[in-house]
């Protein structure tokens, strides 16, 4: 059965494979190469969904799409939907990472909490069924930049039980726990049910 992964990103497309393939090996990931909706949503749901809508419109096959970011607690929610562009639009991740923690230079250690987020809508064409569920990885802000694993703002984030960074995790470590880890245990009886014939 194949679906359609929104995302030109090859590497999420391998880890998506990897990840729910082995749950449903019948399932076969394909990337999308159709034009990019505008992301206009005020959240990762919708913005997941717009995602999956416009995959699953263009190509007609079921489609996945994931919408993810870091909320921290003292911002109200921020960076959130705005992860991947926080300190400006081209400026990139280490600019990111350092704007957020200068914004968050006196906030001691007690109200650093933070989280990352990740959403997964599905949606079946044939059907017209939606669903988005989610997955949450909670923690706090480290005061300074460790690690060298990961990516995004990986190296500032400690995740709850863990001394060190999400950057100082080895990939698999990481990928047991993660946000992304638990939204994809999320999807998979949703696709199971919505996806996969009798
Ligand atoms: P995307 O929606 O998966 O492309 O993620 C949006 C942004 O959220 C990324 O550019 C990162 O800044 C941040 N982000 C999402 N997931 C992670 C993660 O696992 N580690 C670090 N940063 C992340």
């Amino acid at each position: 059965m194949r679906v359609v992964l929104a995302t030109h990103n090859a590497h999420k497309v391998a880890e998506f494979q990897g990840i729910l393939g082995a749950a449903l090996p019948e399932l076969e990931i394909v990337a999308y190469d159709g034009p990019e909706p505008v992301e206009d949503g005020t959240t990762f749901a919708e913005n997941a969904l717009i995602k999956a809508r416009a995959a699953a419109a263009h190509t007609g096959l079921p489609a996945l799409a994931d919408d993810s970011g870091i909320c921290v607690d003292v911002l109200g929610g921020a960076p959130g939907i705005f992860s991947a562009r926080w300190a400006g639009h081209g400026k990139g991740a280490q600019a990111n990472l350092d704007l957020l923690l200068d914004q968050l230079a006196d906030i001691a250690p007690e109200h650093r909490a933070a989280h990352f987020d990740c959403h997964i809508a599905v949606v079946v064409p044939s059907t017209g069924f939606e669903q988005v569920v989610s997955g949450r990885w909670p923690g706090r802000l480290a005061t300074a930049a460790h690690g060298g694993g990961g990516f995004g703002y990986d190296p500032i984030f400690v995740p709850d039980g863990s001394g060190v960074t999400a950057a100082e995790l080895s990939a698999d470590e990481k990928n047991a726990v993660s946000h992304r880890a638990r939204a994809f245990a999320a999807a998979i009886p949703v696709l199971r049910m919505s996806v996969i014939p009798d």
